[in-house]
């Protein structure tokens, strides 16, 4: 039988990979923007987590032709006044990495103390129809706080820096498992699924 087709639209793999992670249980046929041909560059320039996953989905969906799954994400530092937030991908500039970010981050937290040094991570997730119209949307967040030092490999972005509140760990420590279970992105797919079911169960999204 036949399954339905749903494109992560996303140019970063290690998010690619944990929303195609996500949706594993479920019965879709996940395609990364890798597995499509010519996909667009959307720009993000929303100024909320919300209006760029909007666009990001939207966009692609009517470029492609398909259903598109798109998440926005980032950190927000109470110390920075919800700093990096939509520009945590460019925080320390335009072509930033993942490292020039966290040696920024921890230098501008260099002098605050363990109690001010909390953040979440927020993650909005939408779905947009080939039509270019949003059909389903979540969002949802993460608290944690920023240590001084990275710890841990895994993840990505700021994973080596963020403590899990409830386990005084990195997301770099604790792995792709307990990730899965407590990050941003994973609660906001835990609310768009039964919406993504209904849509597909439906019958408002076809299988070609
Ligand atoms: P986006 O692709 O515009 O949504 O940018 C998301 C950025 O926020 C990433 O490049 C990371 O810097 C940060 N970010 C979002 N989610 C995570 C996460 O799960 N772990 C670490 N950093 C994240």
């Amino acid at each position: 039988m036949k399954k339905h087709r749903l494109v992560i639209g996303t140019t970063n793999a290690a998010k690619g990979r944990e929303l195609a992670e996500l949706l594993a249980p479920y019965d879709y046929d996940v395609l990364t923007l890798t597995q499509v041909a010519h996909p667009i560059d959307v720009v993000e320039d929303g100024e909320t987590f919300a209006a760029n996953a909007r666009k990001k989905a939207i966009e692609q969906a009517r470029h492609l032709d398909e259903w598109v799954l798109a998440d926005d994400s980032g950190l927000e530092v109470e110390a920075l006044g919800g700093r990096p937030g939509v520009y945590s991908a460019r925080y320390a500039g335009e072509a930033a990495s993942d490292e020039d970010n966290n040696r920024k981050l921890l230098q501008e937290l260099r002098d605050v103390p363990p109690e001010r040094r909390a953040a979440r991570y927020v993650c909005h997730v939408a779905v947009a129809d080939p039509g270019g119209v949003i059909r389903a949307e979540s969002h949802d967040e993460c608290r944690g706080r920023i240590a001084f030092q990275a710890a841990g490999a895994n993840g990505f972005g700021y994973d080596p820096l963020f403590e899990v509140v409830e386990y005084h760990q990195t997301f770099g420590e604790l792995g792709p498992r307990v990730k899965a279970a407590l990050s941003h992105r994973a609660r906001a797919m835990r609310a768009i699924v039964p919406k993504l079911l209904r849509l597909s169960q439906g019958g408002a999204w076809t299988v070609q």
